[in-house]
């Protein structure tokens, strides 16, 4: 698949059966429908449902980035925020088929995801330490 930023032809990450797309070119990271709930779960995070249910019905937000395109199906890509304080812009294809993440913004995301729902046990170090050797990995 290839980046929706840089152009990069993206690298598929596995992790317990689920499937990222990573581009090491911009470190963005492309989540497939259902991909970030899965992994959400297979981690024991709480209220994900919700969390995406909240995603999901979030109005387009006011942002001066430029629009982008879903690496799936082409079509402009609507900007929705997470959270407050910051609030995490990211772009979702409006036929979802998926959520794209900035470098960045995968740090707040987990950034998010562990303030607000808070997990059991050691789930949160999990899920953080899976994605950070994600996101940090050389190649
Ligand atoms: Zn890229
Ligand atoms: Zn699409």
């Amino acid at each position: 698949m290839i980046c929706p930023v840089c152009k990069s032809d993206m690298i598929v990450v596995e992790y317990h059966n689920i499937e990222l797309d990573y581009c090491t070119g911009c470190k963005g990271v492309w989540f497939d429908s259902g991909e970030l709930e899965l992994l959400l779960e297979s981690q024991g995070l709480e209220e994900t449902n919700l969390f995406l249910d909240n995603i999901l019905d979030s109005p387009e937000a006011v942002s001066s980035e430029k629009k982008r395109k879903c690496p799936l199906c082409g079509h402009k890509m609507k900007k929705i925020t997470i959270g407050e304080q910051p609030k995490i812009l990211i772009d979702m294809c409006s036929e979802e088929h998926g959520l794209w993440f900035d470098g960045d913004e995968v740090n707040q995301l987990i950034r998010h995801l562990a303030g607000e729902h808070p997990p059991k046990q050691d789930s949160r170090e999990q899920v953080v330490s899976f994605l950070e050797e994600v996101f940090e990995a050389p190649e």
